[in-house]
Order: structure tokens, then C-alpha cells, then sequence
């Protein structure tokens, strides 16, 4: 990709950068790009970096379920930056998935990432997380196969960038895993272990995401009512970020499953440093479904129902504001004409309410003025 101006740059460079400083750079996950613009002029007018990013799940080949191939996507996202004028950025590919591992699945993996590559995408997030051998009979027993297919997939990321420096974040430990005593939480040791274990295989990742007590999506209470998300266990990511650096490994943790928690806990308590990028995604998707409720009310009620009528049947004795909260994402696709097509009045408050929620959480995160310091890093 020739560097247009105000494109992204290398993921790398951010986290890199701005290790040590106390600061969480900001991931957004854009399920409706109408965002994007109200994110950048924030990120511009606090001198904050920010990461653009959607998963594998929310953008592929065929548009995920957001409607956006990654060419969409970055094509979005560098129209949005260029509006606001703003070059500090990442084009990321948030939770590259891999369950199984197989032939097949590495293949159709490549792919993606090609097309990622070819659409200028600046930093890429592999999880294999999900592949663990309950039966290994130690710690790099049960990673074997996260660690060859994580390894395997960041050397093709390495090649098909041809010299360029990019992101790298990897995964271990299923991030809303559970079992009967609750959520599966990452070990230190097994934090340790696997980026030991990329690094013997020549794969040196910027950042580290662990599962540590957060979920994907909102937090329900027993009536299913959405309640916020307290459960981030801050001893445990301060513990493996620990162990990390006492055995002299250069990774910053990348913190999943951000929505719903209070900004007012991360601005006091989360452990900035060590939790080095914070992603948000449903937060994004809610500020827009909170704009079309008021500005387009006909829209809403067609989501509403469409979303209702397909998934109660898959959801039996669950309540209908848990049914549609859980499934939403899903219209997006469905109704990729409407929501792109709503007036200027509708995009104006969209744009305006994702500026404003976009200063609140750089400011939680520490991350104003932190665009000028990786600006002076890379020259
Ligand atoms: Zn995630």
C-alpha cells in the first residue's frame, strides 16, 4: 500500500511506543463506521492514539456480520481519518479465530489475511486460544497447538508484509470461558510459558491478550437486564504482567471485553502500563442503536423485530431485551442500506455522541497526548 496521508500506521510502532507511559491505547471495534469520524476528531483534539479494529467474526471474505470485507473496512476508516485529518492510527485485525486448527481452516485463515494485508492493514491479533489440550500433562502440553498454530500464522503475516513492521497480538487463555466455579482465568505461568514459546519460534508479539475475568458483550443479571462489569480481576492481570517481566519478556497486555465496565474504575484502577490496549466494541454498536431509537424510529422497531422473530426460537426461556441485546449485531448486515442511508441529522448525533464518549474514555485510559509521543518515535 503507498502511504496515503493520514493512513494507518504500523501497529508495532503504537505499542511499542507507548509502553512505559501509563497509558492504554484505545481499540475501537466499528461495527457501523458512522462512528469512526466522531472517534478520530477525539483522538485528534486530545492528541490521543487510537486502534481501528473489527474480528474476524464481525468482517471476512464475505462481510461478517458488520456487511464490511476488510477492503470495506479500511476504506471506511481512512475516509473517516482523512475528514478529521488525523494519521495516528492502527488498522488492526482484532481476534484473527482459529478453533481447530486443521489444514482447512489454516487455508481459508490465510486468505483472510491476505485480503487483510492487501487492504493495508497495519496490525493483526491471532487467537488460538480456543485450541487447548485438557489432557497435556503440562503447561506447554496444553498450548502445543495454540503455540504451532499461532506461530505458523505470524510468520505468514510476516511474509506477506514484506519487510513492513506491523502489529502483533496473540491470545492465550479463552477470554468468557467458564466452568462450574465461574470464569476460566490465565495463569501467569501459562502467560509465560507461551510467549517463551513464540519467541524459541522466532514470533515476538507486542501485546498478550489473557482471559482475567472480562466478557465479550454485555453483563446480564439473573432477569437479564444489563448490569455493569465488574469482574476484571486487576491482582491477577498485575500478576502476569509481573511474571512477564521477571522472566524478560517484552509484551504488553491487551485487555478485551471493555464495554460495560465503569470509566471511573479504569481511570483509578486499572492497571495502565501493564494493560497496554483496551478494547471497546459493543459500546460503539450501542451508541448508535441509542441515536437510531430517537432519530429514526421506524428503522429501530423493523431491527427490533426482525432480531426478535429470528432468534427467540433459538433462545427458548430467555426474555425478549436479553434476545435482541445479545443478537442485534446480527441486523447490522441485514440492514447495512438503512443504517448507512439515515439523514444528516441522525449522522450528526451519531458522530457527536461517539466524539464525546471517545473523550471520556481516552481520558479513563490515559491516552491524551500519547499521539505525539509515538508521532516523535517514529520520526
Ligand atoms: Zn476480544
Amino acid at each position: 500500500m503507498t502511504a496515503k496521508p493520514y493512513g494507518p500506521i504500523s501497529g508495532s510502532a503504537i505499542l511499542k511506543g507507548i509502553a512505559g507511559h501509563n497509558a492504554i491505547v484505545m481499540a475501537a471495534n466499528v461495527r457501523i463506521a458512522t462512528v469512526a469520524e466522531g472517534i478520530f476528531r477525539a483522538a485528534k483534539d486530545t492528541d490521543s492514539v487510537v486502534f481501528m479494529e473489527l474480528a474476524r467474526s464481525e468482517s471476512d471474505l464475505k462481510g461478517g456480520y458488520t456487511g464490511m470485507t476488510p477492503a470495506d473496512f479500511s476504506a471506511r476508516m481512512r475516509k473517516a481519518a482523512q475528514e478529521v485529518q488525523f494519521g495516528t492510527w492502527a488498522l488492526h485485525a482484532d481476534h484473527i479465530t482459529i478453533k481447530k486448527g486443521d489444514a482447512a481452516e489454516i487455508e481459508g485463515t490465510k486468505q483472510l489475511i491476505d485480503a487483510q494485508v492487501d487492504a493495508g492493514y497495519t496490525s493483526f491479533a491471532i487467537d488460538a486460544s480456543h485450541i487447548f489440550n485438557f489432557e497435556g500433562k503440562n503447561v506447554r502440553e496444553e498450548l502445543a497447538e495454540n503455540i504451532r498454530v499461532t506461530a505458523e500464522l505470524a510468520r505468514h503475516i510476516r511474509s506477506r508484509m514484506k519487510g513492513e513492521e506491523f502489529g502483533l497480538e496473540v491470545e492465550v487463555g479463552e477470554i468468557g470461558r467458564k466452568d462450574k466455579e465461574g470464569l476460566i482465568l490465565t495463569k501467569p505461568a501459562e502467560a509465560v510459558e507461551f510467549i517463551q514459546a513464540l519467541n524459541e519460534n522466532g514470533v515476538f508479539p507486542d501485546v498478550l491478550a489473557i482471559a482475567n475475568g472480562s466478557t465479550h458483550g454485555h453483563t446480564y443479571d439473573a432477569n437479564g437486564n444489563v448490569v455493569a462489569q465488574l469482574s476484571i480481576d486487576i491482582p491477577q492481570t498485575r500478576a502476569i504482567a509481573r511474571a512477564l517481566r521477571d522472566n524478560h519478556l517484552d509484551v504488553g497486555i491487551a485487555q478485551h471485553g471493555i464495554t460495560g465496565t465503569p470509566r471511573d474504575l479504569i481511570n483509578l484502577h486499572f492497571p495502565k502500563g501493564d494493560i497496554i490496549k483496551g478494547n471497546v466494541g459493543t459500546f460503539w454498536q450501542d451508541v448508535v442503536f441509542d441515536i437510531l431509537k430517537v432519530y429514526e424510529p421506524a428503522l429501530y422497531r423493523n431491527i427490533q423485530e426482525w432480531t426478535l422473530e429470528k432468534y427467540r426460537p433459538l433462545n427458548p426461556g430467555k426474555k425478549d431485551n436479553q434476545i435482541f441485546d445479545g443478537n442485534c449485531k446480527m441486523a447490522i448486515r441485514e440492514f447495512f442500506k438503512d443504517i448507512y442511508a439515515v439523514d444528516e441529522e441522525t449522522n450528526r448525533a451519531i458522530r457527536a455522541r461517539a466524539y464525546a464518549e471517545s473523550l471520556v474514555f481516552f481520558r479513563a485510559f490515559g491516552a491524551y497526548k500519547t499521539a505525539s509521543l509515538i508521532r516523535k518515535s517514529t520520526g
